[in-house]
């Protein structure tokens, strides 16, 4: 017997987590519309709910195509298993739940979303947790902000909007050093261009509406969990390594070993929370993925051209790309995503905040939408949308002064993107 072989990115996007359907021979995953399952006898059903059988009780939980859609991505990210979340939010606040409990924090990287930030700043305190956010660059700063109550370190691997890629084999030493878990936003990058959990995440964390889906139809979101975290060392994890009050008293990982973080996050999260994914959003990101690698491809193409193009015009004054070599973290780009920087970048026009608004304006082909990840092309002045709830002294930090645009760059032609961008920058700095 040859060993198995270890079959590719390009293979597993389209086969892993799927096989012919058993019942019709269906080639393709089906959409499982459906909310319970016929359980086969009182047993088969009480041995569903006691986790001593693995099977479909009600689609809260699991449903088989949004199953499918789980073992793919945990398959493509390297990890252990995956839950599929009803958005990316939903992911985040679905990583954070087994871990954390009233008076935990969190310590969070200063560059995010700023979907992200106003999450842990304001609507977790609700739950009675909250979050510290430290440059990730410093990495002393970082270690000093965990203390007694941090329960896991939390930042994005190229980070959103600001082309800034985060040193993943630094953070996972500082979190491997206290103990910690390290939750890794991977959405901008994908599992093409980087795979946290190589480089040291406990648990990856997935806006589904990006890149994997790719077209912008569906809103979703994935965790996935290495399987690699010993939640039992420390004491600090008592949903997953003490008996679980809110599952008849079940030790998650003295029972499920590396499986413990997927089941907790079925059993009590879904079952709890009830942040599920759809089967018809899980149908549209399946179809998504199946081309992941041949998008992101030609979005790091585009991006780098259209990037190098922005840089060399007087119109605009800097370009925030790591796929420059001008950039700060262009090292980093060959160490932690060496096919690209991905798709997403900023660039200040010159003329400030009133010139972003009329390039917005301006523009023919890009899309003026709070989106990214999209196979068409897409502009956002952060300052006056996503990031406007933010105080303006944490504006520059994540990347989203005034004068700043963010792009996600489409799979269009690049340069027909370029012509786009020339007329408007005419347009707004007139
Ligand atoms: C969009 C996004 C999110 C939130 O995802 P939703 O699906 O919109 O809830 C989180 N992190 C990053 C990096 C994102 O781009």
């Amino acid at each position: 017997m040859t060993a198995p072989r270890k079959l590719g990115f390009d293979t597993l996007q389209i086969h892993a987590g799927a096989k012919p359907d058993p019942a019709t021979g269906a080639r393709q995953v089906p959409i499982y519309q459906t909310t319970a399952y016929v359980f086969r006898d009182a047993d088969h059903a009480a041995k569903l709910f006691n986790l001593q059988e693995v099977g479909y009780i009600y689609s809260r939980l699991t449903n088989p195509t949004v199953s499918a859609l789980a073992e793919r991505v945990a398959a493509l990210e390297g990890g252990a298993g995956a839950i599929c979340c009803s958005s990316g939010h939903a992911a985040q606040i679905m990583a954070l739940f087994p871990l954390m409990g009233p008076g935990c924090n969190v310590v969070a990287s200063t560059r995010l979303y700023g979907g992200t930030i106003q999450q842990f700043s304001n609507t977790i305190r609700k739950f009675g947790w909250s979050a510290k956010f430290v440059d990730t660059d410093d990495l002393a700063a970082l270690e000093a902000a965990v203390d007694d109550n941090t329960r896991a370190i939390f930042v994005e691997s190229i980070a959103n909007p600001g082309g800034y890629i985060t040193d993943l084999d630094a953070v996972a030493a500082v979190a491997d050093k206290v103990g910690l878990p390290l939750i890794v936003d991977n959405t901008t990058a994908t599992p093409y261009l980087t795979r946290p959990i190589e480089h040291g995440a406990t648990l990856v964390v997935h806006s589904a509406t990006k890149y994997l889906t790719g077209n912008g139809t569906v809103t979703g979101g994935i965790v996935v969990d290495s399987g690699k975290f010993d939640w039992s060392a420390s004491g600090k994890f008592p949903s997953l390594a003490a008996p679980e009050p809110a599952y008849h008293g079940l030790n998650f990982h003295a029972a499920l070993g590396g499986m413990a973080f997927t089941f907790h996050s079925i059993a009590v999260g879904l079952r709890d929370l009830g942040m599920t994914m759809n089967p018809q959003g899980a149908h549209y990101t399946l179809m998504g993925i199946e081309t992941l690698s041949l998008r992101m491809e030609r979005h790091v193409a585009n991006a780098k051209k259209v990037a190098a193009w922005l840089e060399a015009d007087p119109r605009v004054d800097f370009v925030t790309y790591a796929g420059l070599a001008s950039s700060p973290w262009h090292d980093r780009m060959a160490r932690i995503c060496p096919k690209g920087a991905g798709a997403l970048f900023t660039f200040a026009v010159k003329g400030g905040y009133d010139a972003c608004v009329k390039l917005v304006d301006g523009l023919e082909l890009f899309s003026h939408v709070a989106n990214l990840g999209d196979t068409r092309s897409l502009i956002i002045h952060p300052a006056s949308t996503t990031h406007r709830q933010l105080p303006p002294e944490k504006l520059a930090g994540a990347g989203a002064a005034p004068n700043v645009v963010r792009l996600s760059i489409g799979i269009e032609d690049a340069d027909d993107l370029i012509a786009d961008l020339d007329q408007a920058l005419a347009k707004a700095t007139a």
